[in-house]
């Protein structure tokens, strides 16, 4: 029996939507759709202190505006990450208990940026600082000095290969070229790579749609799930939207839903982001739905687009 097709969108509200995470909610959308499975909407405020209420309301909204809709998740604070703690606990201590994650007190930079998705230009390979080599006893005597560590996973010396449907084969050893990364800070908030992994296994994903800046997370988090005793998910990765220097920041104003919601209807956007992708030659106003018809991974480029 096929098994049934789980989409999703999982936004972080650390931001306005910007016109490459509409293009990467309007894939996921489509891919969905085209294949008549389930989406799911999952609020990705897994940091409390970058997660604006605003941006939490805007973020529905915004998706309902271009015409995309989901079949379970938001607001069912179920489906929010601030709210799945125990969850994500519990997968922790699985990976404690096979030595799979070790305290870290290095630096809160390092910390901070843990708990968001990594983007072009801000992942680097980490070879396990000194943290990773402490002997039992050193390591045991900062426990109880009291200052709070955060907790890394220990990514073993295995080639993980994940088969993207869109940019291919992708074979990467993780301990070289994905390297420890940090699962729990050091404020007890679970991080991305955890909560993700987590999420996707728990809530039955099997497609997971999104921007090709976290295609270097995903043998990372296909070996997650499979060590947390779950199935990966296909993974099918779209192109970016780029500015000038490579990338799109929720912070540029003028490519903002707030903007583009001015300038634009829904279906002259869905429009404009169908022919950057490559999904239709000639620009023109039209729905999702319309949109169907003319869907097909062979025809989205794999090359970013440059805006
Ligand atoms: N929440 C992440 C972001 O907005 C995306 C997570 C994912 O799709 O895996 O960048």
């Amino acid at each position: 029996m096929e098994k049934a097709v789980v989409g999703r969108f999982a936004p972080s509200p650390s931001g306005y939507l910007h016109m490459g995470n509409l293009l990467a909610m309007l894939l996921a959308w489509l891919d969905c759709r085209a294949l008549g499975g389930e989406l799911v909407f999952r609020m990705e405020d897994l940091d409390p202190a970058r997660s604006k209420p605003e941006y939490i309301a805007a973020l529905a909204d915004d998706l309902r505006w271009l015409g995309l809709d989901w079949d379970r998740g938001w607001p069912d604070p179920a489906y929010a990450q601030s709210k799945r703690r125990a969850l994500y606990e519990q997968a922790f201590r699985q990976l404690e208990a096979r030595d799979l994650v070790y305290p870290c007190w290095c630096s809160r930079a390092e910390r901070l940026a843990a708990a968001s998705a990594p983007h072009p230009g801000e992942q680097q390979a980490d070879f396990g600082c000194r943290c990773a080599r402490l002997s039992r006893s050193e390591r045991e005597e900062l426990l109880r000095g009291g200052r709070p560590p955060a907790w890394k996973l220990r990514c073993p010396d295995e080639t993980v290969c994940v088969s993207d449907g869109h940019y291919g084969p992708l074979a990467q050893n993780l301990a070289r070229e994905a390297g420890d990364c940090i699962i729990r800070r050091a404020d007890g908030v679970y991080a991305y790579q955890l909560a993700v992994s987590v999420d996707d296994m728990a809530m039955g994903v099997t497609r997971v749609v999104r921007g090709r800046d976290l295609l270097s997370s995903a043998p990372r988090q296909k070996w997650l799930i499979e060590t947390l005793g779950g199935a990966a998910p296909d993974y099918c990765h779209g192109p970016l939207i780029a500015s000038g220097d490579g990338k799109l920041s929720k912070r540029l104003g003028s490519l903002s839903t707030r903007q583009l919601r001015q300038d634009y209807t829904p279906e002259a956007l869905v429009g404009r982001l169908a022919r950057l992708c490559g999904l239709i030659e000639k620009e023109e106003a039209l729905t999702p739905r319309e949109l169907l018809s003319e869907f097909s991974w062979d025809k989205v480029k794999t090359e970013d687009i440059p805006i």
